[in-house]
């Protein structure tokens, strides 16, 4: 056995399997893994006395967290130079996607940077993010561990379809024969999740406008196909709570933004296991990108204003019925900086978790809802050695999460690949 070993000594450990923290403990590393957590006489046994010691006195010791909804490929800066599509000059779409793709190595860096060790992009064209994710594993550069949808599956005049690269990044079907295809198509280009636009949003076209977007009987058979294949399926829905119960009823396993949500449908989701990833960041930051005079589209104040409102109450409701609630921030909308993920913690501590619950929600939960929680999202021997040191504590003050000063280090697979100690 010639792996590499480290040992961290005197942490203040949270390890988010639920159990209150734990002072003075000792965390073995070794390879990529946790090879053993406890008091540091019994880690440090048989240890060959050479083996290298962090003393993480006064910190805490954190699993590396996960954000379930980035748009790594995306520049969420409104004033940034177009990394979409533009009028001027005229350039096709590989351009465009190799824009995206040469801003997300920056984007992946900043996000490992701020502790979050596994992303899930959630919409991008399918040949640049599966190249993304796969460089990424190949550890050919910096960045966090990355599950990727691809393209979204969307309906005629349905979400993703605005978009200029449209073509690109969403695959419009209609019907429960041209979803099924659709998913298959995106089970054969690799994706390692379905992300499918089951409730449409009010800003769209206006037939589609404040209306459910696919029905039940469009979206249960392909969801059973994907299920079949080991692959997961989330919906983009909000605005409309009929929207939200049809993907809830047609069996997806998260439901993204999700205000707002009623008590029939989050009793449906406790019933089946169906996670909430409700993005808080995005209508804050929206706001402030409007108040700046950066960012607009038609109607978009009173809508953001709208889901502002909604989105607290979605929230009481889940927490207090027991819905499971998976972190994620939709980095990439206007000032949803890359990097800037911790600033969900505060807004769901804002709207009613206990600052352990909204630990939880980026560690245990994130990797529940991933289905990687046999090998990610708690401090447990065995598990990938993905973790963050931070100085002081979160529970006292969960905004300290904001500051890159106080995220110490950041161990991916066991290796520190962010030091400010
Ligand atoms: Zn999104």
């Amino acid at each position: 056995m010639n792996e590499t070993q480290v040992l961290l000594t005197n942490a203040r450990v949270i390890d988010c399997t639920g159990a209150p923290p734990r002072s003075g403990q000792a965390v073995l590393l070794r390879g990529k893994r946790i090879a053993a957590v406890g008091a540091e006489a019994a880690v440090r046994r048989d240890l060959p006395p050479e083996t290298p010691v962090i003393d993480l006195a006064g910190k805490t010791l954190l699993p590396g967290f996960i954000d379930c909804h980035v748009h790594i490929m995306w520049n969420p800066d409104p004033t940034a130079p177009p990394q979409r599509m533009s009028s001027v000059p005229v350039r096709g779409l590989g351009y465009w996607n190799s824009r995206g793709l040469l801003y997300a190595l920056t984007a992946c860096r900043l996000t490992l940077e701020a502790g979050f060790t596994t992303i899930q992009d959630m919409m991008a064209p399918n040949d640049q993010i599966f190249a993304l994710r796969d460089a990424l594993a190949a550890g050919e550069f910096s960045g966090p561990r990355l599950l990727a949808s691809g393209m979204c599956i969307t309906h005629t005049g349905g979400h993703g379809t605005e978009m200029l690269n449209g073509q690109d990044v969403a695959y419009i079907a209609d019907g429960p024969d041209e979803v099924f295809k659709a998913v298959r198509q995106q089970l054969n280009a690799g994706a390692d999740l379905i992300k499918i636009m089951g409730g449409t949003r009010p800003a769209l076209s206006a037939p589609y406008r404040g209306r459910p977007g696919y029905t039940v009987e469009e979206m249960q058979p392909a969801i059973e196909e994907a299920h079949r294949a080991g692959v997961r399926v989330a919906a983009h829905a909000h605005s409309d709570t009929q929207g939200i119960k049809n993907c809830i009823q047609a069996g997806v396993d998260s439901v993204e933004h999700g205000f707002p949500l009623d008590e029939e449908g989050a009793t449906w989701m406790i019933e089946r296991g169906t996670f909430l990833v409700p993005t808080l960041s995005v209508n804050p930051a929206a706001l402030e990108a409007i108040a700046r005079g950066i960012w607009t589209y038609k109607g978009s104040e009173a809508h953001v204003q709208r889901m502002a409102d909604m989105a607290p109450k979605t929230i009481e409701l889940a927490h207090r019925l027991g819905v499971q609630i998976a972190f994620g921030t939709d980095a990439a909308m206007p000032l949803v900086m890359h990097g800037g993920n911790a600033r969900e913690f505060e807004l769901l501590v804002d709207y009613g978790l206990t600052p352990m619950e909204a630990l939880l929600t980026a560690t245990r939960n994130a990797a529940q809802n991933l289905h990687l929680d046999d090998q990610l999202g708690t401090i447990e021997a065995g598990k990938i050695a993905d973790l963050v040191v931070v100085d002081g504590d979160p529970l006292a003050d969960i905004r300290l999460l904001q500051n890159l000063d106080r995220i110490k280090l950041v161990f991916k697979d066991g290796q520190a690949v962010v030091s400010r100690l």
